[in-house]
């Protein structure tokens, strides 16, 4: 029997978004016994429409409602209006994503005591520590099937020829590959197969040998009778009293009709771009500035990954499509070594995209016989894509567009983001390293991508031990508003050099506990 909950029902949860943060926030209460809605914007998927085609699942699952692009890189000229490659659907970027998940070192957690003042960056501690995190980290581990993990039991994936070849290359300058862990099961766990290697992780996992919120997370939240979840729902703003307490939230469903769906409490995890744009767009009287936001920290130190594509043309065939998408990872140089010419640090993530995905990234708007040969060399093409830590910037930010709307109204964001100049120093030592593998492994050709939209995104309603330097505390609570939480990677405090979903999914079971807790205590 499906759950439905009233409109008028102010003991719910309401939670904004089904993705790696909203959806696992769901499971962990509705399991808890604590009754929910969640309100996502997107469609509901299923399995069966997942298909094994670059392109055809762009434009069934992207989010494309417009966006601008903002900031002096390539990005603002190559893709206007697509700053970040999400997914608007129940499930989130987790029915994209590649599935690494990678622990934050203890050290991210507190660049600034490390690295002191950045000029320049608005760099900050994480109110918790690694040590706070580990327990939940395991738990997340568990609840993926996070391969090389204790948690989970699975073994790693087979090592794929991509692997053996950058394995090789990593040898030969004196740098470690290992594979990569990865929430793609190597044998059936959890009610999900084994991966078939078809190499169409970021597509969706078509056979469900990969976690996401849409196949795991959510389908067990329903399984409790405690969730109702409603898909091509857009939430437009959140409401509050004037004691300043949140009432619940105003969205609009498929049909264009208005609701208000009263709340007890509201978590939102819309992702780094559409939470702060909600609290923004939630304006009003008490809160000129937008909701949560007496800092004047929302929407800022918007954080993404350092990200550069690096691929060498190798002298014979390598077939890297014929492997999970991230096979393995370089991490010889995601220490914290300002000796190198930059603070922080960078994975080496071995990673495979499609031959449509390739035409449209090697180059953007290239043409001519150089390109056309390196693009007939696909088969021979080893190579990374580089996850490096991305320093908090004030001005890289999401705001509100002044005049232009969206098809609900709403003022589009503007997405804004320069490269900080440890940026820049990281990308060349980062550059020059993956070169060295690729040719120590035999590559007669690199090519070096440009910025492509960024798939990490992070930050812009992060953590602070202090209200003034940030939008929410260690729990994800505001630090302005008892009963409004932010679940997702929004609430990063630094990006780290490793993706951040295993995090987000950490945070979410942490949080989870903290809510139970609080209610049960009547504090919210
Ligand atoms: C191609 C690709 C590959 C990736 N690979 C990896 C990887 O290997 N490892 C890793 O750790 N991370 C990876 N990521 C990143 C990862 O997917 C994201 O970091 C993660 O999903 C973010 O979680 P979130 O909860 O912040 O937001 P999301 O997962 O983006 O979820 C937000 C949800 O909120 C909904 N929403 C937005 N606004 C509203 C609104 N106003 N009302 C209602 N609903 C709303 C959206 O439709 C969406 O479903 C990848 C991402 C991409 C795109
Ligand atoms: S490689 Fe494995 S996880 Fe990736 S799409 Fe194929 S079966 Fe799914």
């Amino acid at each position: 029997m499906t759950t439905a909950f009233d409109l008028n029902d102010d003991s719910l949860v309401v939670i904004v978004g089904s993705g790696a943060g909203g959806g696992t926030l769901s499971q962990e209460l509705a399991e808890k016994g604590i009754r929910c809605v969640v309100l996502e914007a997107g469609k509901r998927f299923e399995r069966s429409d997942i298909e094994n085609d670059e392109w055809k699942m762009f434009s069934k699952i992207t989010w494309l409602d417009k966006r601008i692009t903002a900031g002096p890189t390539a990005l603002t000229q190559t893709s206007p209006n697509l700053p970040t490659w999400l997914v608007k659907g129940v499930g989130g970027a987790t029915i994209h994503w590649a599935g690494v998940s990678l622990r934050f070192q203890e050290h991210e957690f507190k660049m600034h005591s490390l690295n002191g003042d950045i000029a320049g960056a608005n760099v900050l501690d994480w109110p918790i520590s690694y040590a706070d995190l580990a327990p939940y980290y395991e738990k997340a581990e568990a609840k993926l099937g996070v391969t090389g993990t204790k948690a989970s039991g699975l073994p790693y994936h087979e090592p794929s020829s991509h692997f053996k070849v950058i394995a090789e290359g990593s040898k030969r300058v004196g740098a470690h590959c290992r594979p990569a862990p990865l929430a793609i099961n190597t044998q059936a766990r959890d009610g999900r197969p084994a991966c078939q290697v078809t190499g169409f992780c970021m597509q969706g996992c078509r056979f469900g040998a990969k976690w996401s919120t849409m196949e795991s997370s959510i389908p067990k939240a329903e399984a409790t009778g405690n969730i109702e979840v409603r898909p091509d729902s857009m939430v437009l703003r959140i409401e509050h009293d004037k004691t300043g307490k949140v009432t619940g939230v105003l969205y609009v469903d498929k049909a264009g009709n208005q609701h208000f769906q009263k709340a007890r409490l509201v978590a939102v995890a819309a992702n780094s771009i559409e939470s702060p744009r909600l609290l923004l767009n939630s304006a009003s009287d008490m809160f000129p500035e937008g909701m949560a936001n007496s800092s004047g920290q929302v929407g800022k130190n918007y954080m993404t990954h350092t990200g550069t594509g690096i691929y060498g043309e190798m002298p014979d065939t390598v077939n890297m499509h014929k492997s999970p998408v991230v096979p393995g990872l370089v991490s010889t140089w995601a220490d914290n070594d300002p000796s190198r010419g930059h603070v922080a640090g960078y994975e080496l993530e071995i990673l495979h995209i499609g031959l449509p995905f390739m035409s449209a990234f090697l180059k953007p708007g290239g043409w001519g016989r150089e390109l056309a040969n390196s693009l007939a060399n696909y088969e021979n093409m080893a190579g990374f894509w580089i996850c490096g830590e991305d320093l908090a910037v004030e001005s890289n930010s999401i705001t509100l567009h002044p005049t232009e709307k969206d098809q609900y109204g709403l003022p589009i964001p503007v997405v804004y983001k320069g490269n900080h100049a440890n940026d820049t120093a990281m990308i060349k030592h980062s550059n020059q390293q993956a070169t060295a593998i690729l040719e120590a492994a035999g590559a007669t050709k690199v090519n070096v991508m440009d910025r492509y939209p960024a798939s990490h995104n992070m930050g812009t309603n992060r953590m602070s031990e202090r209200p003034q330097d940030g939008v929410v505390n260690k729990w994800g609570q505001s630090h302005d508003i008892q009963n409004l939480f932010i679940s997702d990677g929004s609430q990063f405090t630094s990006s780290g050099a490793e993706n951040p979903t295993l995090t987000i999914v950490a945070l979410a079971i942490r949080q989870a506990e903290y809510i139970a807790d609080q209610m049960q205590k009547q504090m919210i």
